[in-house]
């Protein structure tokens, strides 16, 4: 497709058609098989240096050039209150494509092995009666994105993705315990896998049971081991949201928040300790948000956002390093066809160190293990913050010891990483749906892959948090 443009020095169209399925057991009856298809078309406009918007679902010629003429009125009738004056430069006129690097197309992948999976999983979680919930999902989607600029851009990107989500709640009395598992990031029908899943339901099992017979986890400041799928929050939260570009420019303010970070700190802030490297990686294979172009065309690359515990490089894309003159990475992403690119996390991972889990362990005199993220809180500047995990083990002169519940630590986002004291060199991926930003809203999918991370004298507590 091409498209000739009289009326405006700039405009594109960002088609997009995604496919989401939902497959759920549940105490081994199946619940849920329901397919959702959203499809639509976003056509953008420069005019006056301001970058306007309006989205159609009719995607027939005339269906386009209406949503075309409400986009030119009302950037015309807004661009006199424009933020800042905006050129083509933000829009880069790439061409090129992109697909999910999987062994198997979820097109290829039957109803019955999925329900076989689940159903396989759900049985493995059975065995004693206190074992009141046993939960398999798998959540699939199919997304295609073709961007077209009137400058010949056009890039065509193609995603398969899954997410496997077990989990098994123990309950007795008035204590409930519940440990999940997740397999989540661009795969096929690879993930399917029978024995390997039902393995991970087995073990979820056991360690529900488990905990509800445990002690609760004691308090005060001690050692801390994250597991890769706990560091995936603290990333997430303290140390993501907080380089959101706009974010420091104040346009998230009144809905997600601000950031303690200050256009200054970008080439001075020490974040963190010299073990800490953060890197923005959509180029990495296999992670929920890989790709090869932001929702503005920009070609992704792998960035250094902080190095040897230096704050670097903000998340912001063209239009807010424009603004900021921070530099950025190509993070302009939206949600739907019916929302316009804001600047987002993708995949932001922690390097990997060189210790083995072992090795970490083997540095703590008194402390803890915590695994897989059960609730979490923090503040609006993204500094303090509680967050919360579902399962944890003492460790006592170097060494694993008694499993404990309701495990949770608080800490200050600078202070925190700069007790990081040691840091894993086998990383494991993981990734969330629920991003949430925007206004109007836009939930979007981030991926995270983190090694097992030691932190030295961290205020830990048990409980509800
Ligand atoms: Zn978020």
């Amino acid at each position: 497709m091409q498209f000739a443009c009289t009326q405006v020095p700039w405009a594109a169209v960002r088609y997009s058609r995604e496919c989401t399925s939902h497959r759920v057991v549940r105490n081994d009856v199946p619940q849920t098989n329901d397919t959702h298809i959203d499809e639509g078309a976003m056509c953008e406009v420069l005019l006056d240096g301001h970058f306007g918007y309006a989205a159609t679902a009719d995607l027939s010629a005339s269906g386009l050039q209406a949503a075309f003429a409400q986009a030119i009125a009302t950037t015309r009738a807004s661009s006199a209150r424009k933020a800042h004056a905006f050129a083509p430069r933000q829009r880069p006129p790439v061409t090129g494509n992109y697909r999910s690097a999987r062994a198997r197309d979820l097109d290829a992948t039957g109803l019955a092995e999925i329900m076989d999976c689940l159903l396989a999983a759900t049985a493995a979680m059975k065995g004693v009666d206190t074992l009141v919930n046993r939960m398999a999902h798998a959540m699939l989607v199919q997304t295609q994105v073709d961007y077209f600029t009137s400058a010949g851009g056009h890039t065509a990107q193609s995603f398969d993705m899954v997410s496997l989500n077990l989990s098994a709640t123990a309950a007795q009395g008035s204590q409930s315990q519940t440990r999940s598992w997740s397999r989540t990031g661009q795969w096929g029908g690879e993930v399917f896998a029978r024995e390997a899943t039902v393995q991970q339901a087995q073990r979820i099992a056991r360690e529900a049971l488990d905990l509800l017979a445990a002690p609760n986890c004691p308090s005060g400041p001690m050692d801390l081991v994250l597991m890769p799928d706990q560091m995936m929050l603290q990333i997430h939260e303290s140390i993501g949201h907080p380089l959101e570009l706009d974010r420091i420019l104040g346009d998230e303010r009144n809905y997600a928040g601000w950031s303690f970070v200050q256009p200054e700190d970008f080439g001075r802030l020490r974040y963190g300790s010299e073990l800490m490297n953060i890197s923005f990686d959509p180029t990495r294979s296999h992670e929920f948000a890989s790709y090869a172009y932001d929702d503005g065309g920009n070609p992704a690359t792998k960035e250094m956002l902080i190095e040897g515990g230096i704050l670097k490089r903000g998340l912001g894309a063209l239009e807010s390093q424009e603004r900021s003159g921070i530099p950025g990475v190509a993070n302009f992403r939206a949600a739907s066809w019916n929302r316009a690119p804001i600047d987002r996390m993708a995949n932001i991972n922690l390097e990997p160190g060189t210790a083995s889990l072992n090795e970490l362990i083997g540095q703590v005199e008194r402390g803890i293990l915590m695994h897989t993220n059960r609730s979490w809180s923090i503040d609006d500047y993204r500094n303090k913050f509680q967050f919360g995990c579902e399962y944890a083990q003492l460790i006592e002169d170097g060494r694993l010891g008694a499993v404990v519940r309701n495990p949770n630590y608080r800490g200050i986002t600078v202070d925190f990483w700069n007790r990081l004291a040691g840091v894993g060199r086998e990383d494991e991926a993981h990734g969330t749906p629920y991003c949430g930003k925007g206004e109007p809203n836009q939930i979007i999918r981030v991926g995270h892959a983190s090694p097992p991370c030691l932190f030295r004298g961290v205020e830990v507590f048990g409980g509800q948090a």
